[in-house]
């Protein structure tokens, strides 16, 4: 694997680089920290000992505009990082010489949109 993956891999919770964490979880196109798991542990433990169950997502009602604008690039980021990974994977397939059409299919699209998403500008 290319030295700058390290790099390249971040948190998708906090955006942190897998080298300024303990620890990296991979899912399908984004990743966790052992922070932000940690924290999530928090969350869970509170739940607990709370008597609601009432989910709390998206909580925009009480977020200012300025919050929500805030989040914007957060969500991009995220996006950006899922659309480099699926492209990765996508180019590691055409390395196994996996067709267009077999890749569209998988993805839910055509042979020409595959091609024309994932095709290599090189
Ligand atoms: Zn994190």
């Amino acid at each position: 694997m290319p030295d700058d993956w390290k790099d390249k891999i971040r948190c998708s919770f906090c955006h942190k680089k897998s080298a300024e964490v303990k620890k990296m979880i991979a899912g399908p196109g984004v990743h966790i920290c052992d922070q932000c798991i940690e924290l999530c542990n928090d969350i869970l433990a509170q739940e607990r000992l709370a008597t609601s169950t009432e989910p709390r997502l998206p909580m925009w009602e009480s977020m200012t505009e300025e919050q929500i604008l805030e989040h914007l690039p957060k969500i991009a980021a995220v996006q950006a990082q899922v659309d480099d990974n699926l492209r990765d994977w996508v180019a590691h397939l055409r390395t196994r010489d996996v067709s267009w059409e077999r890749i569209g299919v998988s993805l839910g699209m055509t042979r020409q949109s595959a091609w024309e998403r994932f095709r290599s500008e090189t």
